[in-house]
């Protein structure tokens, strides 16, 4: 059976068989949900109906996570979560990392035992999955604290990208301009969550203030035919999250996702999981809920697929 086959069987579980990349997954909510209830007896609850603000999402993540894992081993059992998911899942790259301040919170500032902590869970579950391992910055936190913690990060060559993530409104992308140097100088791949909240204008500036390489969403790009033909002349990827973009009310049907306009027009997209405890979803359901919808045909999503492998 090929992906196109098992995508108009509308097979999961054999969906689930062919291998996947995941490069937009926040792995504190990236984990299994079995794999919690068994280690801790505790059952995350995922939503199921659009969210109508962001204060809901983080009324959701008050109730079902809260300070619930803040110690090492609970940040750890939630990386071990995240790769026995992605293993189900038949992710076979996966690009996840911890937040900046984590390191001093769980990690006893210790570089080393951070890494380790996600080379260790990988050997551990899934040896198999090629892991990226991304440095994390929030975007609400002050530009001198994050330089403080990331002088630790910089120099380790296990780190592949760096991405900025939270409320993309809090402060201009201009001021992280910095940070994005020095990234660009240790040899990272450069990401932002941009045009999901923001505008496709956003998008550009932000491409343009940060060099970056490839965008955490983008999709309100879908609103600029200059914005596309500059993803497009620019090769910038777009790593888009089809459910959260509908559960947080941000496209308002499966079908009418901008991923269909996007990847037909030439740009780079990918199909990625954002927060698989929050939006009862995982990378294979969002092929199969993209094909369902009839937003992107089976031979599309493979070419999708394969590309975001690195295969085409
Ligand atoms: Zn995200």
């Amino acid at each position: 059976m090929t992906f196109i086959e098992a995508l108009e069987s509308e097979n999961i579980d054999q969906i689930r068989t062919f291998p996947k990349a995941d490069l937009h997954n926040h792995f504190v909510l990236g984990g299994s949900r079995e794999y919690i209830l068994e280690k801790t007896g505790y059952e995350i609850k995922p939503i199921s109906e659009p969210l109508k603000s962001m204060s809901e999402m983080d009324a959701w993540s008050g109730k079902y996570i809260g300070d619930r894992f803040n110690s090492s081993e609970g940040r750890k059992l939630l990386i071990e979560a995240t790769f026995y998911q992605a293993k189900k899942d038949g992710v076979t790259i996966l690009e996840i990392g911890e937040d900046v301040w984590g390191l001093g919170a769980f990690f006893n500032n210790d570089i080393e035992e951070l890494i380790n902590a996600f080379k260790d869970a990988k050997d551990r579950i899934a040896p198999e999955i090629e892991l990226r391992l991304q440095i994390g910055l929030s975007r609400h936190c002050s530009i001198d604290y994050l330089l403080d913690c990331l002088s630790h990060f910089w120099g380790h060559k296990e780190f592949y990208s760096i991405d900025l993530y939270g409320d993309e409104l809090a402060q201009p992308i201009e001021n992280f301009i910095p940070i994005y140097e020095i990234a660009a100088e240790n040899g990272l791949l450069l990401k932002a969550h941009v045009g999901e909240w923001g505008t496709a204008k956003d998008i550009i500036t932000a491409i343009n203030a940060l060099h970056l390489n490839e965008v955490q969403h983008g999709i309100a790009a879908v609103h600029d035919e200059n914005v596309i033909d500059y993803l497009k002349e620019h090769k910038i990827r777009l790593n888009i999250t089809p459910s959260s973009n509908v559960l947080l009310g941000r496209v308002p049907y499966m079908a009418q996702h901008p991923i269909a306009k996007l990847h037909r027009s030439g740009v780079d997209v990918t199909i990625n999981s954002d927060d698989v405890l929050i939006f009862d979803s995982d990378v294979s359901s969002e092929y199969l809920r993209l094909y369902q919808s009839g937003c992107l045909t089976a031979e599309e999503l493979d070419e999708i697929r394969l590309k975001g492998l690195g295969k085409i």
